[in-house]
């Protein structure tokens, strides 16, 4: 029987990590499909406060991982298919291999997941000109067009750093605005590679012969004329899913699935459940938010145990 299982392993989820640890907890956190979170996705973390030069993303979520484990985490490779509330009052954490784990106390902290537009062709163009990171697939289209979707601080980082390779970026926004804040939204539009495309919605990805992404179709919304253009990938950044669809039952989640908690807190309405992090935040969704939340998480499940022993 574990003291606390952490679901994930992101901010949220280390931040708590350490605190649980440190209370001698031996807390036992569990990957997720993505080890380290959304923060391994992105560039330079620069608000992140005492890191003055910034830091990279993956950078960071190692450091927060050696600091876990440093003082007792153990990580375990693993997604979580359901979680159960028995009868004497502890959880089963059923594992996709079959594999059930009993905790006292669990902490949900799994964030969240790139939103897709609904396209057709969609799942079919991942990977071939399809993609949510350009971290990890921008340097794979060197002095060609590309486009990003999408107004928000996520679409403009990304644009950003596609200008490294791409001979162009277009940002291809629903409104005339950015969403952005003042300073994200300034230097996107600055930077003389990438080109905004305002108003304007995204209708279908054309392929190549190859099956890969060779062009977009959009729509400008204000007149409703079409166009298409030519781009050799594009990148979503239209903001994110929480993921937890595995939790159904024992919290009750808001209407874009963001699991709710007991306001002010990280409780749930499960006694001995607890959220932390992107999969209940939809309003701040910042990685030191997410850390506050894992902090506040551990308390919570500490003075949980302690209560009930
Ligand atoms: P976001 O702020 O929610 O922005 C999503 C963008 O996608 C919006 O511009 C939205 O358009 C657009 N959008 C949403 N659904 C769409 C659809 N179906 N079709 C077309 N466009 C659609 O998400 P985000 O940019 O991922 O940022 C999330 C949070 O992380 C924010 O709090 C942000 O500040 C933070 N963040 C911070 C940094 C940083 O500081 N370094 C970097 C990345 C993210 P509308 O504007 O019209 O709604």
């Amino acid at each position: 029987m574990e003291n606390v299982i952490i679901i994930g392993t992101g901010c949220a989820g280390y931040t708590a990590a350490i605190y649980v640890a440190r209370a001698n907890l031996t807390p036992l956190m569990l990957s997720g499909t993505q080890p380290g979170g959304q923060l391994t996705t992105t560039t330079e973390v620069e608000n992140f406060p005492g890191f003055p030069e910034g830091i990279m993303g993956p950078e960071m979520m190692m450091n927060m991982q050696k600091q876990a484990e440093k003082f007792g985490t153990r990580i375990q490779y693993a997604s979580v298919e359901s979680i159960a509330k028995d009868d004497d009052g502890n959880f089963s954490v059923k594992l996709g291999g079959g594999e059930t784990l009993r905790s006292k106390t669990v902490i949900i902290a799994t964030g969240a997941a790139p939103r897709h537009l609904g396209l057709p062709n969609e799942k079919d163009l991942i990977g071939r000109g399809l993609t949510s990171c350009a971290t990890c697939d921008g340097a794979f289209y060197r002095d060609v067009p590309v486009a990003v979707i999408g107004g928000g601080d996520s679409a403009c980082e990304e644009a950003g750093f596609l200008t490294r390779f791409a001979s162009k970026v277009y940002l291809i926004h629903r409104r005339d605005e950015l969403r952005a804040s003042k300073i994200m939204a300034e230097r996107a539009l600055a930077n003389p590679k990438i080109e905004p495309v305002w108003n304007s919605g995204v209708e279908e990805y054309l392929t190549n012969e190859k099956g890969e992404m060779r062009a977009v179709k959009l729509k400008n919304l204000v007149d409703g004329s079409e166009s298409e253009l030519a781009v050799d990938c594009v990148f979503v950044a239209i903001g994110h899913v929480p993921n937890s669809g595995f939790v159904s039952g024992l919290v009750d989640l808001d209407e874009n699935g963001y699991i709710l908690q007991v306001p002010g807190r990280t409780a749930t309405k499960t006694p001995g459940l607890f959220a932390a992090g992107d999969v209940a935040d939809h309003y701040y969704r910042q990685a030191i938010t997410a850390a506050g939340q894992g902090c506040a998480a551990a308390l919570e499940a500490e003075r949980y145990l302690t209560e009930h022993e």
